[in-house]
């Protein structure tokens, strides 16, 4: 709806130019003057690949978002074998037909790009976004809606979105009890051209070239999938921390060493060494996540993405959970005449509509990443899991047949926070 034209429109401060601030900013330039803080001097996505259920691709599509122009592979097929190469399943996959948006393989550069693209192209809705580099946020006054830059400057917004990642400036001001932690797990991570694989017809046999692919040894495993045109072949490998001297506490990331790499995994088919010896360039991520947090939001200040709800990457989720966030915002703010002193309250909803979906999406990668997903997962809010997590496609439908905040805050109430279930913005159930 437009904004009324004798109404100055809302200011609002995007804290990260990550995946979820940039869906933010695409959500929320409608409907307010953005501007979005990050804090490095180039975006420059880092990782390798990332895969986006329907319910994200249906919502990037929604802001007028083309992934297909980058390369975007849609997900026709995934199978498991085990690390001795007993098919454990194989299964094919057609979002289209089922959730009317394709399951798509993309590389995190090309969402980056494009969620850059929609939140600041000349012709989208409301004004481009500003994006100011090199404004490293290092405090945060969530009542009063007041950030303060690393160089000093304090920049004041009707509304404060903190997007900036599961080290969050802006979450220490919001809800400084909660901290990440790591999952006992890391994970390399790298591309290899496809031309290298199509070279070994025992590679290109294994199923690599064209479907998610996953080689499971327990306690780790290997995940490949193609992505941008099937020109690279992306690599989740993630390993038990007890292996690596690299990663510890205070050191989440790394560059990886192919030989201790390969040393890992020794006990798996030569064929699978063979695929992993396909590494050249490596990263290696330490695999944290968080508790729930009781508080999203204080005052004039929201935290969504990684800084609300990090998650494990087992059911690659979490960036579809950022843009989920982001529409959700786009949603709350989209109607007429919004003043200064409603946006309290509209963050506020922001949380009680996204928490309890967030929170077992979360909680079900955790489980996923432990191999149990009844047993295993904790902490979801009293301490117990919804029904919906003992069958795995009923999950799997939970998750892609979403349709967007305003179908979920109409057709949808058990899974939306009552207005009673929180109590100066704190979660109290
Ligand atoms: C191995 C792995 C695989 C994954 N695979 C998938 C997948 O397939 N599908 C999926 O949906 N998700 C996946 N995820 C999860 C996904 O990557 C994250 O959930 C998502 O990137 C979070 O986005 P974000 O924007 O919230 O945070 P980030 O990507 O961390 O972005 C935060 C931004 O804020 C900036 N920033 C930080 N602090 C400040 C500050 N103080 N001031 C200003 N700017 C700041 C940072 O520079 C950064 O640009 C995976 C994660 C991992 C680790």
């Amino acid at each position: 709806m437009a904004i009324d034209q004798q109404q100055e429109k809302l200011k609002i401060i995007i804290v990260g130019a990550g995946i979820c601030g940039l869906a933010c900013g695409a959500a929320l330039r409608e409907h307010a003057d953005v501007t979005i803080l990050e804090s490095v001097a180039e975006i420059k996505e880092l990782g390798a690949a990332v895969h986006l259920a329907p319910n994200a691709h249906r919502l990037i599509q929604g802001w007028g978002g083309d992934l297909y122009q980058y390369g975007a592979v849609p997900n026709r097929n995934v199978r498991e074998y085990t690390k001795d190469g007993h098919v454990k399943y194989n299964i094919p996959v057609d979002t289209l037909a089922e959730f009317g948006y394709e399951w798509v393989l993309c590389h995190r550069v090309d969402v980056q790009a494009e969620l850059h693209r929609l939140a600041t192209r000349p012709d989208g809705p409301g004004a481009p976004c500003k994006i100011l580099l090199n404004s490293r946020v290092v405090t945060c006054d969530p009542e009063e809606g007041k950030v303060t830059l690393k160089d000093g400057t304090v920049m004041t917004a009707d509304a404060i979105i903190g997007a900036d990642g599961i080290r969050s400036a802006v979450r220490a001001a919001v809800n400084p009890v909660f901290s990440s932690s790591p999952s006992s797990h890391s994970a390399y991570r790298f591309l290899v051209p496809m031309e290298k694989i199509k070279q070994h017809p025992d590679l290109v046999e294994l199923g690599v070239t064209e479907a998610l692919t996953m080689i499971d040894g327990v306690d780790r495993r290997i995940i490949a999938y193609p992505c941008r045109n099937k020109t690279l072949l992306n690599f989740v490998v993630c390993l038990p921390d007890s292996e690596l001297n690299e990663i510890s506490e205070e050191k989440w990331s790394a560059k990886g060493d192919r030989d201790a790499l390969l040393k890992s995994f020794e006990t798996f088919l030569p064929v699978h060494q063979k695929l992993l010896s396909q590494a050249e360039e490596i990263g290696l991520w330490q695999l944290r996540d968080q508790e729930p947090l009781n508080q999203w939001a204080k005052g004039r200040t929201l935290i969504v993405g990684d800084s609300a709800h990090a998650m494990l990457p087992h059911q690659g989720q979490g960036a579809a959970a950022a843009i989920e966030d982001a529409e959700a915002l786009g949603f709350v703010f989209s109607g007429a005449n919004i003043t200064r002193e409603q946006v309290p309250e509209l963050l506020q909803r922001v949380f009680r509509l996204r928490y309890r979906r967030a929170t077992m999406v979360q909680q079900a990668s955790r489980a996923a990443g432990l191999g149990d997903m009844m047993k295993k997962a904790s902490g979801f809010e009293g301490g117990k899991m919804p029904e919906l997590f003992s069958n795995m496609m009923a999950f799997r439908k939970f998750n892609m047949s979403y349709l967007g905040a305003q179908d979920w805050e109409a057709n949808h109430q058990d899974y939306v926070l009552p207005v009673d279930a929180v109590k100066d913005g704190v979660l109290v159930v």
